[in-house]
C-alpha cells in the first residue's frame, strides 16, 4: 500500500532566480509558472514528497515539509 505523506512545499521568492529547474524536473506536476518567472505551487495533493525540487534548486529557494 502506498501511503501519501502530507507535504508544504515553499518556495521563497526573494532567493528565486527563475530558472525553471523544480518546475521541469517535478515528475507530478506540482508547480505552475507565474508570468514572471516564478513557480508556484498548484497541485499540491500530487505531490510524493521525492524531493528532486529542493535538492535540485540551486539556489536552496523551496523548502519541503513533510507533516507526520
Ligand atoms: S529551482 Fe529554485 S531557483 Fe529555480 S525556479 Fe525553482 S525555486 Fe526558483
Ligand atoms: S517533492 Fe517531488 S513531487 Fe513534490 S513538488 Fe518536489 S519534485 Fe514535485
Amino acid at each position: 500500500m502506498i501511503i501519501k505523506e502530507n507535504v508544504q512545499i515553499k518556495i521563497d521568492e526573494r532567493l528565486c532566480k527563475r530558472c525553471g529547474i523544480c518546475s521541469e524536473f517535478c515528475p507530478q506536476n506540482v508547480f505552475s509558472v507565474r508570468n514572471d518567472g516564478i513557480p508556484q505551487v498548484t497541485a499540491p495533493e500530487n505531490c510524493t514528497s521525492c524531493h528532486l525540487c529542493d535538492w535540485r534548486c540551486p539556489d536552496f529557494a523551496i523548502t519541503l515539509e513533510v507533516i507526520s
